[in-house]
């Protein structure tokens, strides 16, 4: 049976949703032993393994990707599994393309499927899939959203063993302060029902129709990057990997094609509704219910202009 080793990731005292993703697919390759680093009280929510490893040390209390890639790679010397997992997120990509290099083992990234002796990678914001074949130990990294995050939580009783920490003196990087995103005047993961615009809105002359429509439903208005890099609307309306984590009851995709890192923020969403004019965008693989409409013909349909 393979051995398959999944990095923890966890933010704020909380292990994320990616974790529990990864947990769910190497259980079905293979026996897991989650890697916590820098948070052993943790050690509780990881029921879904055989076996944490926890190592800890004042200089892991915070994120310090050099810090992390010396313990990992301290862990994965000592225990040679046969695959490691780690998220594709900002965190987690630091610590595999690190851990690759120093120990040699192939990385395959932005992976969105696994099985014993391949990894299916989603490239160019999910225009494409490469198929890779993989033999001896390797490394993969994980796009958020890709399995079911349900399927890595379980409430077992794991092994629990504590590793010493590497020699962490002299770390050229050094953990300063955490920067919270400034606050705005809605706080969209505190809504309900989210109307989310995206490129296909065109202009800016176009968002106070998605507001109109947002405020119909009773939720408020979000975005993807796109919108809030050309400043139609600000930061704190942005869903996904830089922007906020949503889980509304509903979310609505308009002109939204559904880019990993779009996903990685609304994919837990209780309800996606997406509308998009190209039935090959992504997003349809990620919605509940999708229409291949003009945004411009569905939202004063919903709007009840028409
Ligand atoms: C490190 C990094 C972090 C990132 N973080 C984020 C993030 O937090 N959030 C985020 O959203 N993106 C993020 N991105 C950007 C991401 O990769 C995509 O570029 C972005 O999500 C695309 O936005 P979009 O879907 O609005 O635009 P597009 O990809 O351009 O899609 C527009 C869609 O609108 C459809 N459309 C056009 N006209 C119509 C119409 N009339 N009616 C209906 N549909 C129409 C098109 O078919 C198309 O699918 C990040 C990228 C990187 C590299």
């Amino acid at each position: 049976m393979s051995n398959i080793y999944v990095i923890v990731e966890h933010f704020k005292g909380q292990v994320e949703d990616i974790t529990f993703e990864m947990m769910g697919k190497a259980k079905e390759l293979g026996d897991v032993t989650a890697v916590l680093i820098g948070a052993k009280d943790l050690a509780s929510q990881l029921g879904g393994a055989s076996k944490i490893i926890c190592v800890d040390d004042p200089s892991l209390n915070n994120f310090n990707p050099e810090a992390y890639c010396k313990s990992v790679d301290a862990v994965v010397a000592a225990g040679s599994p046969d695959m490691v997992l780690v998220g594709n997120t900002s965190m987690g990509m630091d610590i595999a393309a690190g851990l690759s290099v120093s120990q040699n083992m192939p990385l395959v990234a932005y992976a969105t499927e696994i099985s014993s002796g391949s990894v299916v990678s989603q490239l160019y914001g999910g225009k494409m899939n490469v198929e890779s074949s993989v033999s001896g130990a390797c490394v993969v990294s994980v796009l958020a959203g890709s399995f079911p995050a349900d399927a890595g939580r379980s409430d077992g009783s794991p092994v629990v063993e504590d590793m010493a920490a590497p020699d962490l003196s002299g770390l050229s990087v050094k953990f300063r302060k955490l920067i919270e995103p400034e606050g705005g005047d809605v706080d969209i993961t505190a809504q309900e029902v989210l109307v989310s615009a995206g490129r296909g809105i065109q202009n800016e002359d176009n968002v106070p129709m998605v507001e109109e429509l947002a405020a119909k439903l009773g939720g408020a208005v979000s975005c993807s990057r796109p919108i809030v890099d050309n400043k139609w609307l600000g930061k704190t309306r942005q869903v996904g990997k830089s922007g906020l984590k949503v889980k509304p009851k509903l979310y609505l995709a308009l002109g939204i094609s559904g880019a990993p890192e779009h996903i990685e923020g609304m994919k837990d969403a209780e309800l996606i509704i997406a509308c998009n004019t190209d039935p090959n965008a992504p997003i349809f693989e990620y919605a509940h219910y999708g229409c291949t409409a003009d945004l411009f013909d569905l939202i004063p349909a919903l709007s009840g202009k028409m």
